[in-house]
């Protein structure tokens, strides 16, 4: 049975988008198991929307009914605050989540505040630019925070939704790319995405050879690692993020940390500004996601198969 629900009148700087496609970030799986204790049911997830605008509030001058945009994991904040005032509504302590707080985009209608709604550039089409909306702007962000560059060596661990859209984004900054996964049968993929080495990370010794060699690493997985093999990884001055949500408390000793000048990070999606970047660049350097189609109604289908890391790279679901 589909959910109904009635989502009352339209805020005056609120929007409705009209859903054609929401990709599937592993954030909804997250989310629909409450792994992180937020989550309130009936849930409805999705935040990698594209849709037209079906209705603005009455105070919305920034967009018009029928334009093509985009909406990804955040859907309003306070707008008042230092660090809405500096351009990173992402870090406000009022962020509102769009299938947080809010009704998600497996549906065919959405809401959020219109500053955190995107329009799409021409060039790329829907179904590839779905997943640029969470999945490309969280890895997008930190790769651009942490200065990424042509003479930069970066490693990209776990080649799923997010991790094929960093070895892309890390390629148009120029970098040299080290992808490495779990699974064996990525090595060609990752390549002709764009992955200079790819190292099997079930292989302990292929992750030693690498040692003393990555300035930045970028971990996209939810699942726990040795997190030493890649502090050790790391050149003196580099840094592990985290975007991808592990299950434990990461350990690592302080001595290799403190010896090579290394850090460790983490990074939330970005802001509205940021994503109009990103969208920008994929747009100009040819960064799209590769997608599987489901049709939204075979929505709980396609989540099996993400839970199962079967989908190549990222699930999208379209009305
Ligand atoms: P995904 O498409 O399912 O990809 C995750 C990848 O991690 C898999 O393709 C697999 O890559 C690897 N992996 C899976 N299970 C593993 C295991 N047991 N051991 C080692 N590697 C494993 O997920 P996603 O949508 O990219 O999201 C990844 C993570 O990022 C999630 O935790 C999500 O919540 C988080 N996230 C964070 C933000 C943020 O703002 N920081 C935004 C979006 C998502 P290989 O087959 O290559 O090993
Ligand atoms: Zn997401």
């Amino acid at each position: 049975m589909p959910f109904r629900y009635d989502p009352g009148e339209l805020g005056p700087q609120e929007v409705e988008i009209g859903v054609s496609h929401c990709g599937i970030c592993h954030s909804d799986l997250h989310l629909i198991a409450n792994d992180w204790g937020i989550s309130q049911y009936p849930f409805i997830p999705g935040h990698e929307v594209i849709g037209t605008i079906a209705a603005v509030g009455a105070d919305v001058r920034s967009l018009t009914v029928g334009q093509r945009v985009g909406l990804g994991w955040q859907s309003n904040s306070c707008g008042e605050c230092e660090w809405c005032i500096r351009g990173m509504e992402n870090l406000c302590p009022a962020i509102e989540g769009t299938c947080v707080h809010r009704n998600g985009g497996y549906a065919d209608r959405v809401r959020a505040n219109a500053r955190f709604v995107i329009p799409i550039p021409a060039a790329l089409m829907s179904e590839h630019a779905a997943p640029l909306l969470c999945g490309g702007i969280t890895v997008y962000s930190p790769l651009r925070a942490h200065g990424v560059n042509p003479s930069s060596r970066v490693g990209v661990i776990g080649i799923g939704g997010l991790g094929h859209l960093a070895i892309q984004f890390a390629r148009v900054f120029g970098a040299e790319v080290t992808a490495f996964s779990t699974s064996a049968g990525k090595e060609e993929e990752a390549r002709a995405l764009g992955a200079h080495h790819f190292v099997n990370s079930r292989e302990s010794k292929a992750l030693k050879e690498v040692a003393g060699t990555l300035d930045f690493i970028l971990s996209t997985i939810n699942a726990d690692q040795d997190w030493a093999t890649y502090i050790q990884a790391l050149r003196p001055t580099g840094t592990l993020c985290f975007v991808g949500v592990p299950p434990s408390p990461v350990a690592v000793h302080a001595f290799p940390l403190i010896s090579g000048l290394r850090s460790i990070s983490g990074s939330p999606i970005g802001s509205p500004y940021q994503l109009k970047e990103m969208l920008d660049v994929a747009a100009r350097h040819g960064v799209k996601a590769q997608i599987e189609p489901f049709p939204m109604a075979k929505a709980n289908e396609a989540i099996e198969k993400v839970k199962k890391n079967k989908v190549r790279y990222r699930a999208v679901l379209a009305n």
